[in-house]
């Protein structure tokens, strides 16, 4: 599975998720929505950063129209992020509409945006909780990688406000090839300052197929020591080698839960499943709920290809690979082999001594 961004983590209460969501027919009670692709630096490893990506987005009362519908449909946990949310000018216009109907909103952002003036407002509003990208623990390397001057005395300044006025913090970094050698000072100031930590080293081509940012992907062996090489991790993907084996794969594309515990909206008010599939996209502004379920009962009937590898492949139940991300890396198609994963996979077997029956 590929969602390390998907609103289900940000979900704490994931046991409420469970028994209030995904039933189908249903619309899921948590999801994404992206305010705009503008964004105030320039990463490296970013799949939204391609020419004409900022097209079409929608007006403020386009988008409010949309956080109408969405409350109508019974959301309640809203993932804001973008680009840069704060980014749009109508930012707190539309953070305050949000908020006043009624949705827990995580926000997403780097923080190089956030000012006296904006960490008063969500002192003010605050948020369910503000994450934040840590790109470099030194100027240099996290400039590298933002591709702004500036932007790092900005992040940081960003950081002291949110922690200065309480606000829940939870911060996260992505592995790249350009940080790499900072990650464990990353880590190691993240945790000290006692807040939530995560990190993710799924670096993903950008949504208009562009390659160039996958020269930022970290060594299948390096990926694999990153998530660690415990006990816990074997007894963990051996299950899953041992039910791989036990359970032929479904020949659906799809497996999780995009479209029945998540979906996602983007800046032109299309709705996806998930935040990483945007083929065959379903205008929010336009549709209803009706043709949004026909529609994505239509797509998750999609099978993989029949002579797909994945389709006996052992490893596909621990694989990083999903129907997202393979669209992503075969011109479309869901449920084809991505190179890089089928590596991870089966450095990871080696790595922690797997054995297969
Ligand atoms: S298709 Fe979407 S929701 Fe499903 S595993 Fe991939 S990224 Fe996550
Ligand atoms: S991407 Fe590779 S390792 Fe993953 S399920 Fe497909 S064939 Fe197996």
């Amino acid at each position: 599975m590929a969602c390390n961004d998907c609103i289900m983590h940000q979900i704490s209460s994931s046991e409420l998720v469970k028994q209030l969501g995904g039933k189908p027919g249903d619309f899921p009670i948590a999801g994404s929505i992206e305010l705009t692709l503008r964004c105030n630096v320039r990463c490296r490893h970013c799949y939204i950063l391609y020419p004409g990506a900022t097209k079409g987005e929608m007006t403020t009362d386009e988008v409010k129209a949309v956080l109408d519908k969405l409350a109508d449909l019974g959301v309640l946990f809203l993932l804001m992020t973008g680009g840069e949310p704060l980014a749009r000018g109508d930012f707190k216009e539309l953070y305050l509409y949000a908020r006043n109907k009624g949705f827990l909103i995580t926000l997403f952002t780097n923080a190089t945006l956030i000012d006296d003036e904006m960490a008063d407002f969500f002192a003010a509003h605050p948020p369910r909780r503000v994450e934040v990208t840590i790109y470099g623990h030194t100027e240099e390397t996290y400039e590298n990688v933002t591709g702004v001057r500036g932007s790092y005395k900005r992040f940081r300044r960003g950081i002291e406000l949110i922690l200065k006025h309480k606000l829940a913090l939870a911060l996260k970094t992505v592995a790249m090839r350009t940080n790499r050698h900072e990650f464990e000072q990353i880590k190691a100031w993240a945790e000290g300052l006692g807040v939530p930590f995560r990190f993710d080293a799924m670096i993903n081509p950008q949504l208009d197929g562009g390659t160039e940012v996958l020269k930022e992907r970290i060594d299948p062996e390096d990926y694999v020591r990153l998530e660690g090489l415990t006990d816990h991790h074997r007894d963990h993907y051996q299950k899953l080698l041992d039910m791989a084996q036990k359970k032929p794969r479904s020949r659906k594309a799809f497996s999780c839960g995009a479209g029945i515990k998540t979906f996602h909206v983007d800046p032109r008010g299309n709705i996806h499943p998930c935040m990483m599939w945007r083929n065959n996209p379903y205008s929010l502004k336009t549709g209803d709920l009706d043709g949004w379920h026909q529609h994505l009962g239509a797509l998750r009937q999609t099978e993989i290809p029949a002579d797909s590898g994945c389709g006996s492949c052992a490893h596909h139940l621990a694989c990083n690979n999903c129907a997202a991300t393979s669209a992503l890396e075969n011109g479309g198609v869901p449920g084809r082999p991505v190179g890089y994963y089928c590596q991870i996979s089966y450095t990871r077997e080696k790595l922690l001594n797997l054995h297969r029956f």
